[in-house]
């Protein structure tokens, strides 16, 4: 039978020429392609600086030790989330405080930020679930008011806009928050195979994870601390270890892969949007579930299309009936996400249930439908059929 993922990349002969250049050129990482790359996502997404990485998770580590995570901090972000979101607050040794999202929008809630900030709470980072832009405004009034940094993570929402006084405003443009995270893992919105990027308007900023990138070490003379005069430092081949940073280097060959898919990520917008009517339409014929929220004010990048059962209709809206039937019809339809601090990990921790109420009742009733580019209109049509014929 045939099988329907629930995401996938869309790879074309100019991504392979693309990337066949590099593969013939003098450079596999670290030569002209990265520096490219990073000047198409700047470009793309409004934004002053961008720097690209071999990972989202790689992201959001630097962006976590770039705004100053340490030991004895508090970061608040969604349960609703990747794994990496909160881990990478961890990798700090920071703590990550789990806020309730909002039911309708599933992403967190700016009322229940408010709620726990404390002494500790240094940073907020929002997730634009499923590519659907948070309160950003909100979140930014709050951070102001109680000096926190916010480092969105856009895993999900390369392309996503939303509205402020009239204006459309890219998620990426860092116009309320000190940096913005994204992945280019081959379900996201373009693929680099690993990759993953920061953007951000804050020179400062820039320049650290620019250095945290690569082993913590600069080469530029502004930058060194000299405190040896005997170990050279006006010598050409000079370099100084700042940070204890990483090996969080992107390639050449990615990053050309990257450029060549970011020329055509407003074309995947346009299908994914299209699919997501398509399902809206077939969805909102089926009293049973009910299809995904999206205001005026936002335009979602359609990372994901989360469905969810409405419930006390008797057996028929039981999700996990719903999945495994599906699952068995060969549509890979996921679940997006276990509330974080339900894992095992987080428990030892001491993280316990109940701690986010809107977010456990979402995680019963929710179900991820395949969405990418290239899924054809008969299988969203056999997708959508399914679901009628499990209701029917
Ligand atoms: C994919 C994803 C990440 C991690 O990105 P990788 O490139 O896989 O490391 C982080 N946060 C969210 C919300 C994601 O979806």
């Amino acid at each position: 039978m045939k099988q329907i993922p629930y995401g996938r990349q869309s790879i074309d002969k100019d991504d392979v020429k693309e990337v066949v250049k590099v593969l013939k050129s003098d450079w596999l990482t670290q030569g002209p392609m990265v520096r490219r790359f990073e000047e198409a996502l700047t470009k793309y997404c409004g934004a002053k600086y961008a720097v690209a990485v071999s990972s989202g998770t790689a992201a959001l580590h630097l962006a976590c030790i770039a705004a100053g995570l340490k030991k004895g901090d508090e970061a608040i972000t969604s349960p609703i989330t990747f794994l990496a979101t909160p881990n990478a607050v961890l990798y700090t040794g920071a703590k990550p405080v789990f806020a309730d999202i909002d039911y309708d929008t599933v992403n967190i809630s700016p009322g229940e930020i408010e709620k726990n900030i404390t002494k500790k709470t240094k940073a907020i980072l929002p997730v634009h679930f499923a590519g659907l832009p948070c309160d950003m405004p909100g979140i930014a009034k709050i951070a102001r008011k109680h000096n926190l940094i916010i480092i969105e993570d856009a895993c999900h929402a390369l392309g996503a806009e939303y509205k402020v006084s009239g204006k459309w405003t890219k998620v990426g443009s860092c116009k309320h928050s000190d940096m913005t995270i994204f992945s280019f893992h081959p379900v996201k919105s373009i693929a680099t195979g690993e990759g993953g990027a920061i953007t951000t308007n804050n020179k400062e900023l820039y320049e650290r994870l620019i250095i945290l990138r690569n082993h913590g070490v600069t080469k530029d003379n502004a930058r060194f601390t000299n405190f040896y005069s005997s170990i050279f430092p006006k010598e050409t081949w000079y370099y100084e270890m700042q940070y204890l940073g990483f090996n969080y280097r992107i390639t050449d060959m990615q990053s050309a892969l990257g450029i060549s898919q970011l020329k055509r990520i407003d074309i995947f917008l346009k299908r994914r949007r299209e699919i997501a009517s398509i399902y809206n339409r077939q969805i909102s014929k089926i009293d049973e579930i009910e299809a995904p929220f999206e205001e005026n004010n936002v335009r979602s990048a359609w990372h994901l299309y989360v469905i969810r059962i409405r419930k006390n209709r008797g057996l028929k809206s039981d999700r996990n009936k719903l999945f495994s039937y599906l699952r068995k019809a060969g549509i890979g339809v996921q679940l997006h996400y276990i509330p974080i601090y339900l894992q095992p990990y987080y428990y030892k921790l001491g993280y316990k249930k109940g701690i986010c109420p809107q977010a456990e009742e979402y995680y019963q009733t929710a179900l991820s439908l395949p969405i990418y580019p290239m899924l054809a209109n008969k299988d969203i049509k056999y997708i959508t059929t399914k679901i009628s014929k499990f209701f029917c």
